[in-house]
């Protein structure tokens, strides 16, 4: 049946309004597709305290819907009603998702809108405590000698370390037994417990692990050396013999697809002054991270580079051949 236009008008001018007063009345959800504690995670909670000044002061709500390698998170969020009260904090993932499943119940390029790139993280290699090696070139050669036995921990296909831990296996030509998490933070838990043997993640969630001795470290996964302390004493994967072997992650804010321009507007301004934050910054260089401030914290240019970075993974995906259905 048809709605009378009095009520489409009416609905019309209730959302208008509300686009004109947002945020107010209700906190706001950022869905966080990983586990709490974990690298996804940590930059949602800096950047949710970063946000809330900006933003009138309201509340904003971390919802850790984990599983699937972020996509059951992200699926939630493309089909939120769109009134900017339920944004999706994701890394990656947004790019690196569309190869790796074989289907995906939302569509990364058409059910969001983009409202900025936040960092970019680089990632390390590390490796658990009871590792005989203490540098890379040591543990090239135990990998070597465990072929066949070597676990390698990951937050789910799709997530950042499973990209970088199929890179790895690629260059190295060793296939090692993925293990798969909802997140980076019980990985972590099960390597710093000898449960596993390796695992390639973010530095936002290894770096204190490297600095208190919990982890073994062996690489960078930069171009250039960090000079984060705490890992600057680390080789670059390129420069151990993994020529051009390059993972930087970074992590982006969406909300679903229709939220009102006016809404989108301030939440992106609000993006603006948050990644400004002295207090946010400081956090994130800590941890390795380098806040966005170019072109992509604006919706086009952090859909642009979310486009381009779909075309540069994909093929290097079905190179690796690994799907998940
Ligand atoms: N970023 C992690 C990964 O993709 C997951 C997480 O944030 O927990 O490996």
């Amino acid at each position: 049946m048809k709605k009378p236009i009095a009520l489409i008008t009416l609905a019309m001018a209730a959302m208008g309004a509300h686009a004109q007063d947002f945020p107010a009345g209700k906190p706001i959800t950022i869905v966080v597709p990983f586990t709490a504690g974990g690298p996804t995670d940590r930059v949602a909670r800096d950047l949710a305290e970063a946000l809330r000044k900006p933003l009138g002061g309201i509340s904003i709500v971390i919802d850790n819907t984990v599983g699937a390698g972020s996509s059951i998170g992200t699926a939630k969020v493309a089909r939120a009603t769109p009134d900017g009260y339920t944004l999706l904090l994701n890394h990656i993932g947004m790019s690196t998702m569309p190869a790796l499943y074989r289907k995906l119940p939302f569509n990364v390029e058409n059910d969001f809108e983009y409202l900025g790139v936040i960092n970019d993280v680089p990632m390390t290699l590390v490796g658990k405590p009871a590792l005989p090696a203490e540098n890379f070139k040591e543990l090239t050669g135990w990998i070597a000698q465990n072929k066949g036995k070597i676990n390698l921990g990951n937050a789910g296909v799709g997530s950042a370390s499973h990209l970088c831990g199929l890179l790895l296996q690629s260059a190295l030509k060793t296939e090692m037994t993925p293990v798969p998490y909802k997140g980076a933070a019980p990985a972590i838990a099960d390597l710093m417990g000898n449960q596993i043997d390796l695992l390639c993640d973010q530095t936002t969630n290894t770096t204190q692990q490297i600095e208190a001795k919990k982890v073994k470290a062996y690489a960078v996964t930069t171009p250039k050396r960090l000079t984060t302390p705490g890992l600057a004493g680390l080789p670059t994967l390129d420069e151990s013999g993994m020529k051009n072997f390059q993972v930087t992650i970074w992590h982006g804010l969406y909300a679903p697809k229709g939220t009102p321009a006016a809404v989108l507007q301030k939440i992106n301004a609000a993006l603006k002054i948050a990644l400004k934050d002295p207090e946010f910054i400081k956090r994130e260089e800590a941890l390795g991270a380098v806040v966005a401030g170019d072109a992509r914290t604006d919706a086009t240019g952090h859909k642009k580079f979310v486009v381009a970075e779909i075309a540069k993974w994909s093929p290097i995906i079905k190179e690796a051949g690994v799907y998940a259905d």
